[in-house]
């Protein structure tokens, strides 16, 4: 789960970590006042959405009068803002974070990530900091420090040592950014992160150091634990058919392709995608409906799917192991019911109660092809979505 750079701020406050004076705003009028009340020369206005890369387009605006910062607000509230980090469509802005500007002498990269081929968090440092992180990872990588960090030890004085030197800093700013780190360590440990990124840190022209910007991601798998962070949650940031799928407990991820999947059990979802390639199709979402389903859940699937225009036909693997076959030969029923269902289904059954759910799905005459074989049935999709598009 993604939050936005003010609530991902908020939280590092909480942890000391050191950021610029600032408030969020939804209107213009808001924005104008909360420059003036914060006070100082200028102000930067920074579009709240779930991508980085805003400076590059427009999504980070200097102002030097509280009525530039109310006019850059009207600008941006409403629009949605296109980074390299997003898709074409974009995300959208419904509001901002006004803050104070600093004077700049260093921009400064320091992230925490999870570092799954170690099992280990390791600290990420650069003195090349600020917006060209990833060309600075490319064609300099030697420009990157890590530290890993030992779990049972936790994070060593010596290792803050290192990053400080790493980054240049002077003997009086080790302090200041072994309290940073500290600080992101404990943060990931306590709300079960999978990323802080804090790009850029800077060193501003008296030496201190401060989060100019702010970046965390939470383990979709623990964040049901911390009611804190999932109350920072905005849905508007995330795909429609992904936020809808949660509600139904269903396991859905929006793809490129044009062969709908409907599979039980993330393993055989990833082995159906990957037969589907196999066979020369592309598809057009990671789907699984779990294992204990039942009629409304496969129906919400078949919705789900079917809602994506680029489907061109569908196929349903399932292995009726906790699920019953019926069970889900009545749903794919139910569904085609509820829903027009223009292009074709494919569906391989296999498991408990497999002539039933073959028996239901069978001349029914709703363009539904029953396969014994998962192979065939690959080869089937991919023919019948080629036929079509
Ligand atoms: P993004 O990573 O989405 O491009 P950042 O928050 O990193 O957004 O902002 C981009 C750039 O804008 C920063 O590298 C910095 O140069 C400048 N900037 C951002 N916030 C401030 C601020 N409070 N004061 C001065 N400059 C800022
Ligand atoms: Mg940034």
């Amino acid at each position: 789960m993604n939050i936005h750079e003010y609530q991902a701020k908020q939280l590092f406050q909480h942890y000391h970590i050191p950021i610029p004076e600032g408030k969020q705003a939804t209107m213009p009028e808001q924005a104008g006042a909360i420059a003036q009340s914060l006070g100082g020369e200028g102000w930067v206005v920074k579009a709240q959405v779930h991508a980085g890369g805003r400076g590059k387009v427009g999504g980070v605006k200097l102002a030097k009068t509280s009525g530039e910062v109310a006019g850059f607000t009207r600008a941006m509230l409403g629009t949605r803002l296109v980074t390299a980090q997003t898709d074409a469509v974009g995300l959208p802005v419904h509001s901002v974070l006004v803050e104070k500007t600093y004077p700049i002498k260093r921009e400064l990269y320091l992230s925490l990530v999870l570092d799954r081929g170690t099992e280990r968090l390791i600290f990420i440092a650069s003195a090349a900091g600020g917006m060209d992180i990833e060309a600075v990872a490319h064609d300099a990588p030697e420009k990157i420090l890590t530290v890993s960090v030992h779990p049972a030890a936790g994070l060593q004085g010596y290792q803050c040592r290192k990053v400080a030197y790493a980054l240049g800093l002077s003997g009086t700013q080790h302090k200041a950014i072994a309290a940073i780190m500290q600080g992101m360590y404990s943060l990931f440990l306590a709300k079960d992160a999978s990323q802080i990124e804090i790009n850029p840190l800077i060193e501003t022209d008296g030496g201190d150091l401060l989060a100019l910007d702010a970046k965390i991601n939470f383990d979709d798998n623990a964040v049901a634990l911390h009611p804190d962070i999932l109350a920072m949650k905005d849905s508007a940031q995330e795909d429609d058919k992904e936020n809808e799928a949660q509600q139904f407990g269903l396991n859905y991820i929006t793809l490129d392709g044009n062969i709908g999947c409907m599979v039980n059990g993330a393993g055989l979802a990833m082995a159906t995608m990957d037969l589907v390639k196999l066979k020369g199709g592309l598809p057009a979402n990671f789907l699984d409906v779990g294992g204990g389903t039942n009629v409304e859940k496969v129906c919400e699937a078949f919705k789900l799917i079917l809602s994506d225009g680029n489907v061109k036909a569908v196929l349903v693997n399932i292995f009726g192991g906790i699920v019953k076959c019926d069970v889900i030969a009545l749903g794919i029923l139910e569904a085609i019911k509820q829903v027009h269902v223009a292009v074709p289904v494919v569906v391989r059954l296999e498991g408990t109660n497999v002539e039933e759910g073959r028996a239901l799905l069978s001349d029914t005459g709703l363009g539904i092809y029953a396969a014994d074989d998962l192979a065939h049935a690959a080869e089937q999709v991919v023919a019948l979505a080629e036929a079509v598009a």
